[in-house]
């Protein structure tokens, strides 16, 4: 029972923020691990994929990771 326990919240700590980029040229949506300090609206060094423009954030957001079986 414990065991069972430990994984739960091994599971609930896992969780780790998402920072969605928006490329301000094409509005390209892009996800990535967050970084610290970023915010919403904040320009990022990340350059597009597509076209290389600069991107900014555009949400965080935070969802477990998904468990591998
Ligand atoms: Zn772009």
């Amino acid at each position: 029972m414990s065991e069972r326990i430990s994984v739960f919240f091994e599971q609930a700590l896992n969780i780790k923020p998402i920072s969605q980029l928006e490329c301000i040229q094409c509005k390209h949506k892009l996800e990535r691990p967050y970084k610290e300090k970023e915010y919403v609206n904040k320009a990022v060094d990340d350059k597009c994929p597509k076209c290389q423009s600069p991107m900014y954030v555009k949400a965080i957001y935070v969802y477990p990771q998904p468990k591998q079986f």
